[in-house]
């Protein structure tokens, strides 16, 4: 390939190429990256941005890491890729293992999706399959709470927050579901009764047409950047049980770590039916997704009607996403100095705290909170975003606000230094952008 024609390629780019949730062109125009290294985003002038994204909550040991390289390039010496139909293999076998030793043990059966959307899909088929199985084919619809986000595909869409998400404008395409308000705000709020008692009596009245709820545990994420008490997530999981609905929990963002449990659900020590995890899975590498069942929602799925479980995609089980994931998973749990993402995390939910506390005497910010390794500063109205990414990038930050939000949830590796940048740089963005 040739490079660093940027000029053509960005005219290219800005005719032909779409990008996400934007118009043709993408405005502002998207800035070319060439290569990226630890935690360093390298562009074609030259200049280089701290990721303060992960790349979407993905790229949680930074770009590059040499034992991912190698995970990668071992698995292409033996096959890029198999189908999965009829064909198993090692990578897939051993992630699935790995899944569920570091899932809630109740989880028992691993589907694996090419994208986070498509691991929600599957996760509303089991549902629907597995209430059909059990003669209850009049339970169709699905509980969720407002404020939600579960991927872009149709089936996810109509479980994404109705007003505020992307896709209001599907409304009349997208299955009725049922949702209830937003879990009140706050990590350590604790059980608010008044929302526990409207959730209890809307899943009281729609009992007979419900198959399962589906939530984000603790952390909205692309809804809003939202915590709630991990009480609202063991009221859930107790009125499931009391009305025989599935609990399914999307672990796509707060997954492998993210919240300062390897899974959010481990706050409130709730276990789901189903559980959906992506985004972090392949330490951002390749794109790669997985839905979690229990043992009585497989066997119910597998002895109904279709005789199994109606998905899968031509890229299930991709050797080469599964042997990345294998690799990531190890530098998680053991990383390069033998401690894990535990104390990582922890020192990067100390480093947003401090770093952000600032933000809380600038006018024109609403709040500023911090879970884990996710530190948001909330605006009182919608960031100029061009603006906004501007400021970071003088400090040379990569961020990326939307609606009234700039946030960072920044790779695990991000020493103290760089943290102190990357939160230096949210701060005079909420500056700039409020100001
Ligand atoms: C990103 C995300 C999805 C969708 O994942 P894709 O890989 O983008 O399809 C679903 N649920 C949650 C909670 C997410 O953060």
């Amino acid at each position: 390939m040739e490079t660093g024609d940027w000029d053509s390629l960005l005219a290219f780019d800005r005719e032909h190429v779409w990008h996400p949730y934007g118009a043709l062109p993408a405005a502002p125009a998207p800035l070319p990256v060439v290569s990226a290294q630890g935690v360093r985003l390298k562009l074609a002038d030259g200049r280089e941005l701290i990721d303060g994204m992960a790349s979407w909550w993905c790229a949680i040991h930074g770009y590059r890491h040499p034992l991912l390289d190698r995970a990668v390039g071992e698995q292409l010496q033996r096959m890029a890729h198999v189908m999965f139909g009829g064909l198993t293999h090692e990578p897939g076998v051993r992630l699935a293992e790995r899944l569920l030793a570091l899932a809630p043990p109740s989880l028992q059966a691993v589907f694996f999706a090419d994208s986070g959307s498509v691991s929600v899909e599957v996760a509303i088929k089991l549902c629907l399959q597995f209430q059909r199985a059990r003669g209850r084919e009049d339970r169709t619809r699905l509980l969720t709470v407002k404020g939600g986000y579960h991927g872009d595909t149709f089936g996810a869409m109509a479980v994404c927050d109705p007003v505020g998400g992307m896709h209001s404008m599907f409304a009349g395409a997208l299955a009725e579901h049922v949702f209830a308000e937003r879990p009140p705000d706050g990590f350590d709020a604790g059980l608010d009764e008044r929302w526990a008692a409207h959730v209890g009596e809307l899943v009281a009245r729609h009992t007979d047409e419900l198959a399962a709820i589906i939530v984000e545990p603790v952390v909205q994420g692309a809804g809003g950047m939202r915590f709630h008490s991990p009480a609202c997530v063991a009221l859930l999981r107790e009125l499931c049980d009391e009305h025989g609905l599935l609990l399914v929990l999307d672990e796509i963002a707060t997954g492998f770590g993210r919240t300062g449990e390897l899974f959010a659900c481990e706050h409130a020590a709730v276990a789901p039916d189903v559980m959906c995890v992506g985004k972090a899975l392949t330490g951002g590498y390749m794109t790669l997704a997985a839905t979690l069942c229990t043992r009585e929602v497989a066997d119910a799925v597998s002895a109904g009607e279709g005789g199994g479980l109606m998905h899968g995609p031509t890229f299930m089980a991709n050797p080469l996403a599964c042997s990345v994931a294998l690799a990531s998973l190890d530098l998680l749990l053991d990383g390069a100095d033998g401690q894990g993402w535990r104390p990582r995390v922890q020192a990067i939910e100390r480093g947003l705290r401090e770093g952000l506390e600032p933000a809380r005497a600038l006018a024109g910010v609403a709040d500023v909170r911090v879970l884990g390794a996710i530190g948001v500063v909330q605006l009182e109205r919608e960031v100029d975003v061009a603006a906004a990414t501007d400021a970071a990038v003088r400090h040379g930050v990569w961020l990326r606000p939307f609606r009234d939000l700039i946030y960072t949830m920044p790779p695990y590796v991000t020493d103290a230094e760089d943290l102190a940048r990357v939160t230096a740089a949210v701060v005079d963005a909420a500056r700039t952008a409020s100001g």
